[in-house]
């Protein structure tokens, strides 16, 4: 350990399940060029880190997970404008935010609108922007649309039922309980139902047609009932993993299954420059400042207890978002 100012963060030196994530004193980060060091308030949990401690995605070692936080900024690196000590900023683009304190490049922060707390603020981003890109850009639902969003009661499961709901389209969604499906229903969607027999469901609800989009980020165990759920001609996102990764995959079925289009999107894809970032920010937070857009934070765990919010999340224990706060 150097004379830097110590922190605390979550460490893994392998991958594994939820005890890798260690946690401990660690060297405090110091903002380079164009960075902002942050005092973290709240860190946003989110589904990738589970592949990357458990190794579905390679990350190097040691590696101390987390993209999202919220905070207040501490100090501020060379040449950066337009942010001061004392800032309150949140980011999905950082690295290393399962720690009390975390760098960010200046222009991947967010400036935190005013009545705005730390805790929404950390739990917004990613679910959030995830639920914007894919119902305005990947597929832009519109009123009349019927859209199937599998995990709806998950942290960008309500978050997308209610922007879809607010442009009209029916959203019918699969959610594992029937407290999960109270929760679905209140942020707007039209019909639950459980993952049995999920194209079957959907015929009967949509006069034998199918939907216009299947929005899925359960993937391996929803994969052949959104497909046969889609009407001729609709659209298959398929935006995460949270049973297993879809094994590979014959074309061909997209021509029996009705000329589906089938896309795989990804969150940094959808936040190219800064105009971009500012438009989904700003219509997010917009939303949540008028009251039109609700952010359900289901549980909070200490920092200390990083392993418990994944056994958590694993185990579909969780709605909405998960945060992490600072044991301190
Ligand atoms: P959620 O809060 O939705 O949690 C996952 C939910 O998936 C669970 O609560 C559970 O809901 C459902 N689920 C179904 N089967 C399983 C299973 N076998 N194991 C665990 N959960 C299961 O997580 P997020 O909102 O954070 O993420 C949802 C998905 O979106 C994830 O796959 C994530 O990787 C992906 N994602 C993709 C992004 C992108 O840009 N592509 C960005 C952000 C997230 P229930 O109990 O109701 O079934």
């Amino acid at each position: 350990m150097s004379d830097s100012p110590a922190t605390h963060s979550i460490t893994l030196t392998e991958t594994g399940g939820p005890d890798v994530l260690q946690y401990g004193e660690a060297e405090r980060p110091t903002p380079g060029p164009g960075e902002l060091l942050v005092t973290t308030r709240a860190t946003g949990v989110n589904f990738i880190e589970t592949y990357q401690r458990s190794g579905v995605y390679a990350v190097p070692l040691p590696f101390t997970p987390g993209a999202e936080g919220s905070g207040v900024v501490t100090a501020v690196g060379e040449g950066v404008s337009g942010y001061a000590v004392g800032d309150r900023v949140t980011t999905t683009e950082a690295k290393a935010t399962y720690a009390e304190h975390f760098v960010v490049e200046a222009t991947r922060a967010h400036v935190i609108p005013d009545g705005v707390s730390y805790e929404t603020a950390a739990a917004l981003p990613l679910q959030g922007i995830t639920a914007h890109y894919l119902s305005t850009s990947v597929y832009p639902a519109t009123a009349g649309d019927i859209a199937l969003v599998h995990a709806g009661a998950g942290g960008v499961g309500l978050l997308l039922t209610q922007l879809l709901a607010a442009k009209g389209v029916t959203v019918i969604t699969t959610t594992s309980s029937p407290a999960k499906a109270e929760l679905s229903a209140a942020a707007g969607a039209t019909h639950t139902i459980g993952y049995e027999n999920v194209s079957e469901r959907v015929r009967e609800l949509t006069d034998g047609v199918g939907v216009n989009v299947v929005y899925d980020g359960v993937g391996k165990d929803t994969f052949d009932e959104s497909l046969a759920s889609l009407r001729i001609r609709g659209t298959f996102v398929l935006f995460g993993g949270a049973s297993g990764q879809v094994p590979p995959f014959d074309l061909q079925r997209l021509n029996s299954a009705g000329s589906i289009t089938i896309t795989r999107p990804t969150s940094v894809h959808f936040l190219l420059t800064p105009e971009e970032r500012a438009w989904r920010y700003g219509e997010l937070f917009d939303a949540v400042t008028a009251g039109t857009l609700s952010v359900r934070i289901g549980q909070t765990f200490p920092l200390a207890q990083a392993a418990d919010a994944h056994r958590a999340l694993e185990g579909r224990k969780t709605t909405g978002k998960v945060l992490l706060l600072p044991t301190e």
